[in-house]
C-alpha cells in the first residue's frame, strides 16, 4: 500500500466517523489544526497523518528520517497493536491462554509505540522551541527548580537511556506533580499512555506469608476482595475527563 493511498484512506475513514467519540480517543490533533487527526477509527488503531509536512522540522530533523519514522516505523506499531489485540480476543474466545505472555508483550511493545508516537508528532512542530508559558511554566519551576534545570534533567535522562527508548515528561496525579522518566525500549510490559483502572500486586511480598509459592491461589481468591464500585467510579470520572479533554482541545482548534 503506497503512502499516498494509505494516507488518503485514513483521512476519509476519519472524516466518515463521528467527530466526537468515534475517533481518536486522544483528539490531540485538534490542537495542531487537524480535526481529523485520528489514531483510532472504526474499531481499529490507525496511523494518524503527520500533522505537518515531512520537511517541516528541517534542519533539525530531516525529511528522510521523518518519512521512514512515520510511514514505516509508526505504521509497524499500529499493525502490531491491532494484531496483538486480535490474538488476545481469540485467546479469550477459545479459552486458550498458552500464548498470553507473548501477546501481552506484543501489546506492550506495539501499544506503547503507537501511543507514544501519536503524542511525539504533536509535541513537535515547525514553530517549535522557546519556553512554555502559563500554568505549565509554573509547574515546571515548582517541580524542577527552573526551566533550565528541567531541560538539563530531561536532556540527561534522554541521553542516558540505555540503548533504545524515550525521555518522558509525565504528570503524576496523586501529588499532581511533574516527573521526568526514562523509558528503556518502551515495552516493559506496560503500554505508556494508558491509565490503570484495576491493579493486582503479584510481588511475593503481597502473598507469600499466606500462600507461599502458590500465586495462582492468591490470584483466584483476590477476586473476592475487588472493590468494583470504586473501579466503576474511577472509570466513569476518567472517561468524563478524557471526553472533556477531547472537546476542549477541539474547541481550542476551532477558535484559532
Ligand atoms: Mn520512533
Amino acid at each position: 500500500m503506497s503512502d499516498s493511498v494509505s494516507r488518503r484512506e485514513l483521512l476519509s475513514a476519519a472524516m466518515a466517523a463521528p467527530f466526537l467519540g468515534g475517533i481518536s480517543g486522544l483528539a490531540l490533533g485538534a490542537d495542531a489544526g487537524m480535526e481529523n487527526y485520528a489514531a483510532f477509527a472504526n474499531g481499529k488503531y490507525v496511523l494518524p497523518p503527520l500533522p505537518y509536512p515531512y520537511n517541516a522540522l528541517e534542519p533539525h530533523i530531516d525529511e528522510a528520517t521523518m518519512r521512514l519514522h512515520h510511514d514505516k516505523h509508526h505504521l509497524g506499531y499500529v499493525n502490531g497493536l491491532n494484531k496483538a489485540l486480535d490474538e488476545l480476543a481469540e485467546a479469550r474466545r477459545t479459552g486458550d491462554f498458552n500464548l498470553v505472555k507473548h501477546w501481552e508483550r506484543e501489546l506492550a511493545f506495539h501499544g506503547s509505540g503507537h501511543f507514544l508516537h501519536t503524542l511525539f508528532w504533536l509535541n513537535m512542530g515547525p514553530k517549535g522551541g522557546g519556553t512554555p508559558t502559563g500554568s505549565l511554566a509554573k509547574a515546571i519551576s515548582r517541580d524542577f527548580g527552573s526551566f533550565k534545570a528541567f531541560m538539563a534533567h530531561f536532556s540527561a535522562a534522554s541521553k542516558q537511556v540505555e540503548a533504545s527508548g524515550w525521555g518522558i515528561l509525565a504528570y503524576e496525579p496523586i501529588a499532581r506533580k511533574l516527573l521526568v522518566s526514562q523509558a528503556e525500549k518502551h515495552q516493559n510490559l506496560t503500554e505508556w499512555g494508558v491509565i490503570p483502572l484495576l491493579v493486582l500486586d503479584v510481588w511475593e511480598h503481597a502473598y507469600y506469608l499466606k500462600y507461599q509459592n502458590d500465586r495462582g491461589k492468591y490470584v483466584d481468591n483476590w477476586w473476592n476482595v475487588v472493590n468494583w464500585p470504586f473501579v466503576q467510579r474511577r472509570f466513569e470520572i476518567l472517561e468524563d475527563i478524557v471526553l472533556q479533554y477531547e472537546r476542549r482541545m477541539n474547541e481550542g482548534a476551532r477558535r484559532r
